[in-house]
């Protein structure tokens, strides 16, 4: 009986031990675009988890504007989610929130970063203009590129701590994929928002790269076609399904991950 009693004990330390580890803690988040479509089931989902974090800092551009009120009011219900004007394309902004989010954690990491902001405008190769192009590519590529670069020091990890992980997620899309460009161009040319997902893959990677040795995880996620603004009434998708799946990314996310680019199932989706 005795060593049964051993084995048992062993074996629940081990589970115990393997679970933990392969749990991905989240105390604090960041995420863009979260006044209204996924940027705010994101938040509303890191609330009820069943260990929600600390700090939930929601940010949009204008957090006065009448689309931002159902997120303001779900904040005064919620005294982990702070609300903090970002516009992703405006350095004075981003440096802005980053004094106020590093007042926050007051020493402490900042755990998740996830750049969901983003645009699309529906143009074809013929009514593409250039104009289009660089605001799109301004939105879905700068402001990720410079939210990141903003908050790298507060995702990085020093020393001792070397062991944790901190981790970049970009909302990326399907429609950037540039092998998947034969199957769904005569539906979706969007040439704009497909180049820009396409670049936003890219820096994914170069953030995986770059930052490996700084503990921090990158990777690009495609939510689904989803009913939102952008996605539209006809898309497969509920907000509630999409970013219930890729919470369940989020809670196993480890090295192994970082530089790939995967569906909202963590299915892996050709570059
Ligand atoms: P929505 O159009 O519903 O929401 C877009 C969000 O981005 C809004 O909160 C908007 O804020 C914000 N935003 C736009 N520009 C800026 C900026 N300069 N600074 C800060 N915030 C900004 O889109 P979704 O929720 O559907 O999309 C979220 C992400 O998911 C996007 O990156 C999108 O490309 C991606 N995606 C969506 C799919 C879908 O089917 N819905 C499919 C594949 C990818 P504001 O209210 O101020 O305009």
């Amino acid at each position: 009986l005795k060593e049964k009693l051993a084995f048992v004990n062993i074996y629940t330390y081990i589970h115990t031990k393997q679970e933990k580890m392969s749990e991905f803690k989240i105390n604090t988040v960041l995420v863009t675009g979260s006044n209204r479509g996924l940027g705010f089931e994101f938040v509303q989902q890191f609330v009820n988890r069943e260990n929600p974090p600390e700090t939930i800092f929601a940010t949009c551009r204008d957090p006065e504007g009448a689309r931002s009120q159902e997120l303001k009011k779900f904040s005064e219900k919620h005294e982990n989610v702070i609300v903090i004007r970002l516009d992703s394309t405006d350095s004075a902004s981003i440096n802005a929130t980053v004094k106020q989010v590093e007042k926050h954690l007051n020493g402490k990491n900042l755990d998740l970063l996830i750049n969901n902001a983003g645009v699309l405008n529906p143009q074809s190769l013929e009514t593409q203009t250039a104009e289009d192009m660089l605001q799109v590519y301004n939105i879905n590529v700068v402001g990720p590129m410079l939210v990141t670069q903003a908050f790298h020091h507060l995702l990085k990890r020093y020393g001792e701590e070397s062991n944790a992980k901190s981790a970049i997620i970009h909302i990326s899309s399907l429609l950037g994929s540039i092998e998947g460009v034969p199957k769904m161009f005569s539906s979706f040319p969007v040439i704009s928002y497909r180049c820009s997902k396409a670049a936003l893959n890219m820096l994914a990677c170069c953030h995986a790269v770059g930052y490996k040795q700084d503990g921090i995880i990158s990777l690009a996620i495609h939510p689904g076609w989803v009913r939102t603004d952008m996605g539209g009434s006809q898309a497969l998708l509920s907000k509630e399904e999409s970013v219930g799946e890729i919470m369940k990314i989020i809670s196993s996310l480890n090295e192994t991950q970082s530089g790939t680019f995967v569906d909202y199932k963590g299915i892996h989706t050709p570059w």
